[in-house]
């Protein structure tokens, strides 16, 4: 396996990061994680965008896309597979022990992981826990992921693959690593970036795709909702057929379903830029 860090491609065996990088010590971080379909990686424009307002919000030196790129390029070129998933990680780089930025420049790497296709449905939980609408880093997609990991695990342990929050008002947010749909008499809606939820880029091509509307939802809005789906980069579109002990009738239902092939069919085409 060949990733790419700080200017070359390297053997992962080989390639090193210092123990005093802000990513490890206090997850000064961001990334970007990117589908590949045959060496081919989808909507990577707008992962760099994301990457590049993640960055802005944290404070970071501008990520480089003609370099991100080229590693993109170098790492899938060197591990061939039919679908991957692109880790693309940009830290403040390493300092001295603390909270305070040094002055070495950031680290970037951009590694590949083989995936698989998730399955058309999938059951998930909620978590007592909140995101909070407000914070510093609200809507940056940094490395600071131990709150997901934690609520990822209790979705495991009830035999779900994803755990949702609502934020600091009770309003409907997104998932550890996706963002949440309902369908309500046929309409489809879905959280506003101001509950505290990612920019998905599934999220937007889905309501570009099928006309959702971005609606303030309470959380107890999933007890009511007719259909239930997530997206997200690895799950495309996925239909939700248990939330805690509930089952939404149909999953998928006719509008997901409807959602999902619109979906696979306009994905197919090529979205980047
Ligand atoms: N929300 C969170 C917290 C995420 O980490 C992710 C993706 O990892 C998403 C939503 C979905 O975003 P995307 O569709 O860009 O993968």
């Amino acid at each position: 396996m060949k990733i790419w860090l700080d200017g070359a491609l390297r053997d992962i065996e080989s390639a090193r990061v210092s123990v005093f990088d802000h990513g490890l010590t206090v997850g000064d971080g961001i990334f970007e994680t990117v589908k590949a379909v045959d060496g081919k990686p989808f909507a990577l424009t707008r992962h760099l965008d994301r990457l590049t307002r993640s960055a802005r919000g944290l404070g970071l030196p501008d990520p480089d896309h003609d370099e991100v790129r080229r590693a993109c390029a170098a790492v899938l070129e060197a591990n061939p597979m039919p679908l991957g998933r692109l880790r693309i990680t940009y830290t403040g780089g390493h300092g001295p022990l603390g909270s305070d930025r040094g002055e070495h420049g950031p680290t970037l790497v951009v590694a590949l992981g083989e995936t698989a296709r998730r399955p058309d449905s999938t059951a998930v939980i909620t978590v007592p826990w909140t995101r909070n609408e407000r914070g510093a880093l609200t809507g940056l997609k940094t490395t600071s992921y131990a709150e997901n990991v934690v609520a990822l695990a209790r979705a495991h342990e009830h035999g779900a693959s994803e755990a949702l929050f609502a934020n600091t008002v009770g309003q409907l947010c997104e998932g550890t690593g996706s963002n949440v749909f309902v369908v309500l008499d046929g309409e489809i809606h879905t959280p506003p970036l101001a509950s505290g939820c990612l920019a998905g880029i599934t999220r937007a091509l889905a309501i570009e795709w099928t006309g959702a509307v971005e609606t303030e939802l309470p959380l107890d809005v999933l007890e009511r909702a007719d259909e239930i789906f997530l997206t997200s980069t690895l799950r495309d579109i996925q239909a939700v057929h248990r939330v805690d002990d509930r089952e939404p009738p149909g999953a998928p239902g006719p509008v997901t379903a409807k959602a999902m092939r619109i979906f696979d069919e306009r994905s197919g085409a090529d979205q980047d830029p």
